[in-house]
């Protein structure tokens, strides 16, 4: 049975992983396609970065929820498969080590900018987003989910709207902001940390910005609570992940990766991974860093 998170994070530094999204994406597979289609090439993916060094992994079930599956492929009513085959394929890939993360998203239901389920002046459409994850929530407990990942929140006030409903299973929930210094809905950063903290989430931190931009604004998170923060920068130097453009991007190196790990872990931050363009070599590079590689690789 995999460790708790939270008793990981009080023994040291726990190293994560990257982003799954675009990793499938450069090996040929479409997402969230590759869960059903092809099992054995998202286990894969799991697999490698668990040889890299990763101690926690988490499962590919960021934007599919049922509105959203239903929106991008017609597939609301395969949620739960969806859903408990990405659990299950990340737990696999560890043999059971790994304690494996759900992904949980903001409720953009068209495109990554909206429109969003989630309205602050609509007591109707906050509840529309509440059964949302609550769904999607209910269906990674059943299938053995060790942790939740509400992540790349914009907006403080849909982040702790989705927090409150992670806080109903009996998990541990680690809260990632993808809003730089301020939330949309204007909140400093370091604000956003002590509130999140404040209302139960166990670890705050930020994901997908650039790896040196958001070091600093993690930093101010890290002064700001004393509950463990987590720090999952993009392995790419643009403003925004697109999928399609990123090989032609500069990517950052896993060198320069390894080098912020080291940085992130002398300034206290507790849970380092990645995010989009990070795969299994940048996780190796922060491995060999942080001493902590599984299967060296020559
Ligand atoms: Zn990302």
């Amino acid at each position: 049975m995999a460790k708790n998170i939270l008793d990981m994070l009080k023994e040291g530094v726990v190293l994560g992983d990257g982003g799954m999204i675009i990793e499938a994406r450069w090996r040929g597979y479409g997402t969230p396609e590759v869960v059903l289609e092809s099992p054995e090439a998202l286990r894969q993916i799991h697999t490698d970065f668990f040889r890299a060094g990763s101690q926690a992994l988490q499962a590919l079930t960021w934007w599919t929820s049922r509105t959203q599956l239903e929106r991008r492929q017609g597939w609301g009513n395969k949620l739960d498969e969806i859903t408990q085959s990405a659990i299950r394929l990340a737990k696999e890939a560890s043999g059971g080590e790994a304690p494996v993360g759900g992904c949980l998203n903001q409720t953009a239901a068209g495109s990554w900018t909206g429109p969003f389920i989630f309205d602050p002046e609509n007591a109707q459409a906050r509840d529309l987003a509440c059964a949302e994850w609550d769904e999607h929530i209910a269906s990674m407990v059943e299938a053995g989910v060790d942790f939740l990942i509400p992540e790349t929140f914009s907006r403080l006030d849909e982040a702790r709207l989705c927090l409150s409903r992670c806080k109903r299973a009996n998990v541990p929930t680690m809260v990632l902001m993808g809003s730089g210094g301020k939330s949309q809905d204007g909140v400093p950063i370091a604000e956003c940390a002590r509130i999140l903290a404040g209302e139960g989430a166990d670890i705050v931190g930020q994901v997908c910005g650039d790896l040196t931009g958001m070091f600093s604004t993690v930093l101010e998170m890290r002064q700001a609570v004393d509950i463990p923060v987590a720090y999952q920068p993009g392995g790419y130097r643009r403003a925004g992940p697109n999928t399609t453009a990123i090989r032609e991007a500069m990517i950052v190196s896993g060198k320069e990766m390894a080098e912020y790990a080291l940085k992130a872990k002398a300034e206290g931050i507790n849970y380092i991974g990645a995010c989009c363009a990070a795969g299994p070599e940048h996780i190796r590079a922060m491995a060999q860093a942080l001493g902590c590689e599984r299967y060296p690789v020559a």
